[in-house]
């Protein structure tokens, strides 16, 4: 699960990262308003969208009058923001952090994260933050440090020196540096997140350093146990069809092809969709049923499939474990009912009663396509739809 900067921003404040002045605003009057209540005389306007790269965008102006804030926030609420991280469509502001204007000096990149090759929490920096990280990591990739934590152990002051000395903090911020590392790591490890990013860091003319950016990605399997995060979340920002499919306990994740698969198992629905690309064709998404597959769920799916315009044909591969295949067939009976399917469907079912769920979907009457194999049913598919 993804949050906004400004939300961000709340839980790095409660782990005592020092983040400028702000807060959110969903209209220019709320902007000009908060603008006025922090006072000062340089405030920043920044699109807030679950996506990176806005600076670059369009999306952060600095302003040094309230009718500046006031324009700055006409243009940017309600924009189409276009980042490299948001596809050409582009993103639809609807929130806005107003912000202190802060007098930067030096812009570092700083982020704790989840490092799979180690198999532990890794805490990166960078002399080089700001807007181009990617770039530095292609180009000049040993200009990022690194340090790997022991989960035990916990990040450790000679960690936290290595990585602020390293990337050239100056002596008299040194201590202000380690403090913040140490706090960020420990709020990645309080959060469940698995990605606490703040780039840029800034070392301000006054020496003091502070979070300018925070960007947090969360573990949805510890979201149980973490509600204050859970209450960030915003829909608006998630793919609808995604947000319909998580209700139901079905993980679906949208694709370019035309073939729709529902499977149960994301390594099954993982080896179903290379099955397609075998024979030729594009899955049009991935869709894990899971294990507890009703007629409700199976039902959903469909709809969920269906409402994709670029689906020519539906892909079922059922491995029947604990979830029997007669249970599955008569779901899929239910559901297709239901949708009035209107494209080719293949079905392949294997395990558990699995001539009993071909039974009932013979008799049922539909023109539903029987495969015994993955390989037969894939080419039946891609058949059925060119
Ligand atoms: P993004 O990473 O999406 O482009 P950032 O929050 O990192 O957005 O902002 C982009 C740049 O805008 C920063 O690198 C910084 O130079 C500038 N900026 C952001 N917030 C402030 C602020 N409060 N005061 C001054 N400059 C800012
Ligand atoms: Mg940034």
């Amino acid at each position: 699960m993804k949050i906004h900067e400004y939300q961000g921003k709340e839980i790095l404040r409660k782990f005592g990262v020092t983040t400028p002045r702000g807060n959110p605003a969903f209209s220019v009057d709320e902007a000009v308003k908060v603008a006025t209540d922090l006072g000062g005389k340089v405030w920043v306007v920044k699109a807030q969208i679950h996506a990176g790269g806005r600076g670059k965008g369009g999306g952060v102006k600095v302003a040094k009058s309230l009718d500046e804030v006031r324009q700055y926030a006409s243009q940017i609420l309600g924009m189409q923001l276009i980042t490299h991280q948001t596809g050409p469509q582009g993103r639809k502001v609807s929130r806005l952090l107003i912000e202190d204007g802060a007098d930067i000096k030096k812009e570092y990149y700083l982020a704790v994260l989840t490092d799979r090759a180690s198999q532990k929490v890794a805490v990166m920096a960078s002399s080089e933050g700001g807007m181009d990280i990617e770039k530095v990591a292609h180009d000049t990739p040993e200009k990022i440090l690194k340090e790997f934590v022991d989960p035990i152990v916990g990040i450790t002051d000679q960690q936290a020196g290595n990585l602020a000395r390293g990337i050239g903090v100056p002596a008299a911020s040194l201590a202000q540096a380690v403090t913040l590392i140490k706090n960020l790591y420990r709020c990645y490890m309080e959060t469940d997140a698995s990605l606490a990013e703040i780039n840029p860091m800034i070392l301000e003319a006054n020496g003091n350093i502070k979070a300018l950016d925070a960007k947090f990605n969360f573990d949805d399997n510890s979201l149980y146990r973490q509600q204050d995060i859970v209450a960030y979340r915003d829909l608006d920002e998630e793919d609808p069809d995604e947000v319909a499919a998580s209700k139901f306990d079905l993980t679906y994740i949208a694709l370019d092809g035309n073939i729709g698969c529902l499977v149960n198992g994301a390594g099954l629905a993982m080896a179903t969709m290379d099955t397609i690309k075998l024979f030729g064709a594009e899955p049009a998404n991935f869709l894990d049923v899971g294990g507890g597959a009703t007629t409700e769920k199976v039902t959903e799916a469909f709809k969920i499939m269906l409402k994709n315009p670029a689906v020519k044909g539906i892909l079922v591969n059922i491995f029947g474990g604990i979830m029997k295949c007669d249970t599955i067939a008569e779901g899929i009976v239910a559901a297709a009912r239901v949708v009035h399917l209107s494209v080719p469907l293949v079905v392949r079912m294997k395990g558990t009663n699995d001539e009993i769920g071909k039974k009932i979907l013979k008799d049922s009457g539909l023109p539903i396509i029987s495969a015994d194999n993955m390989a037969e049913a894939a080419q039946k598919i891609v058949a059925a739809v060119k």
